[in-house]
């Protein structure tokens, strides 16, 4: 038994080795790739992740799988040879089950979906996508149906990004999280709008770069296994545990853009490094769902980067490095500048209260899309609804409505959205369950110290990677289910000081 775990583990190896040199190409690709470099590209990526599929699906696969199951079971539930079976099994059924010719068919769609978009936003031309939109929606709705047995169609598609996550559950706490929250942003958009002038004077890219990185580097992301560089849409991604780089674009003319987004990505870098290195070139390497990845680089762009003790320590650094820009801004007025919460369009450019609104609406709008409850040719006016109804304005016309985000025009439609929400959801409550293991972590923030509560989400949740379940992760730290409390608190009591709620 132990040579044939070994084989599954050099065939899976394998595998991991090909994904990863496709993100190399990636990575290459959005970052330094000459623009004649791009048809190349298309064709090497769609090389390696068919050879990567091919390996995958190998019926010899199945067979170590069938054979070492009760041997790894054996040896416990806890152990990483039953949690390897249990991973590589639920990665190979899905991919088994879903036949070549669908996802031939899906990607020469999506290729055509995605470049029908670029020139339909510009455009605010909604009709001119409609039927590829119409023909995703058939796609995905095909997908679901590959996994027989679900409760709700989303589920099957939920459940790529976010294992064992479940329509009804999600919609459940997503309901009492609206609730919550659409009386909140009432009373603090009725209130005088923060004034976030002091962001937006010129500061140069180069110190924001720098300022940024050296920020991410006290947090704890090792730069001798990362770095960062230029990109038009800042990403993470990982080559190998000794390798998770980070990516992040500069706005000469907006401080804020740059140095959360450098926070944000190095929070998903951080539980990438963080990964036990015995899982090194295995499907237990690497963050477990977008979810539970969104809870990291949430808590370090926000509940610890945009918190008070953070910039009571970084603020008069900040001050050094931008002098001429932050004169005569004190710390009272630069921490409500960050902080600022008001109603807007954009879901990208929303601040922590607002943002979940601008979430929520799209996973409901996805349901009822995968439900046959809405027709794609009424969507457009459900999102202007939708806006109205939640956040209280309309866009003037879908370009930043219903044409606003690529998700659905280069992906499937269910799925795409609820992981934002639930990793702001667990951010709280895995930060909480810090706070009770260590009380002392607000402190040593004020004293630009993270050692504690990085130390903490490495032992507790980085390391496991991939070994356990969201919902499991869930329940072993903070013992119980997934629940909106924590995140309900720390919203009123950090915006009820702001806003005085
Ligand atoms: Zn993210």
């Amino acid at each position: 038994m132990e040579s044939k775990f070994a084989e599954l583990k050099n065939r899976l190896a394998e595998v991991t080795d090909l994904t990863a040199a496709a993100s190399v190409l990636n990575w290459d690709q959005a970052t330094y790739m000459p623009p004649g470099g791009g048809p190349a590209r298309g064709r090497q990526l769609a090389t390696l992740s068919s050879l990567a599929q091919d390996k995958f699906v190998d019926p010899e696969i199945g067979k170590l799988l069938d054979e070492l199951q009760p041997w790894a079971e054996a040896k416990g539930y806890d152990s990483d040879e039953a949690a390897l079976i249990r991973k590589t099994r639920r990665d190979y059924d899905r991919a088994v089950k879903v036949p070549t010719d669908w996802v031939a068919r899906f990607s020469a769609h999506s290729a055509g979906a995605y470049q029908a978009w670029t020139e339909a936003r510009p455009a605010n031309d909604f009709k001119s996508v409609a039927d590829n939109l119409k023909k995703t929606l058939d796609l995905s709705r095909e997908f679901a149906d590959f996994f027989p047995g679900y409760e709700h169609i989303a589920d099957p598609l939920i459940d790529g990004p976010d294992p064992g996550m479940k329509a009804s559950d999600i919609r459940r706490v997503f309901s009492e999280l609206r609730e919550q929250l659409v009386p909140i942003v009432k009373k603090i958009t009725d209130q005088k709008e923060a004034d976030d002038s002091p962001l937006r004077k010129k500061y140069p890219e180069e110190k924001q770069l720098a300022f940024g990185l050296q920020v991410a580097n006290e947090f704890g992301y090792d730069l001798e296994r990362g770095r960062q560089d230029k990109t038009h849409h800042p990403f993470c991604t990982t080559f190998s545990i000794g390798d998770v780089r980070i990516t992040t674009r500069v706005k000469e003319k907006y401080l804020a853009d740059a140095l959360f987004s450098t926070l944000h990505e190095a929070g998903h870098a951080m539980y990438e490094q963080g990964v036990n290195p015995d899982y090194e070139a295995s499907p237990l390497a690497g963050g477990v769902s977008s979810g539970v990845h969104e809870s990291q680089s949430r808590t370090w762009e926000n509940v610890v980067g945009r918190s008070r003790g953070f910039w009571e320590h970084y603020y008069p650094q900040l001050k050094k490095v931008f002098p001429a820009q932050l004169k005569g801004v004190g710390l009272d007025k630069f921490y409500r500048a960050i902080n600022k919460v008001e109603r807007s369009l954009i879901r990208t450019d929303a601040d922590e209260v607002t943002y979940n609104l601008h979430v929520m609406l799209r996973f409901d709008l996805e349901l009822q899309m995968l439900e046959g409850k809405l027709e794609i040719k009424d969507m457009p006016e459900a999102w202007h609804d939708r806006y109205k109804n939640d956040l209280g304005i309309q866009a003037p016309s879908d370009v930043n409505g219903a044409l606003q985000d690529v998700h659905w025009y280069g992906g499937l439609i269910g799925g795409a959205f609820q992981g934002y929400t639930l990793g702001n959801i667990m951010s709280a409550l895995f930060y909480d369950a810090a706070l009770k293991a260590h009380p002392q972590i607000p402190k040593q923030i004020g004293k630009g110290e993270y050692n504690t509560l990085h130390t903490w989400l490495r032992t507790n949740l980085y390391t496991h990677g991939s070994k356990y379940t969201p919902n499991e992760l869930i329940q072993r730290i903070s013992g119980g289910p997934l629940r909106i409390e924590p995140y309900i608190r720390y919203l009123k009591t950090k915006y009820g000081e702001l806003y005085k709620l």
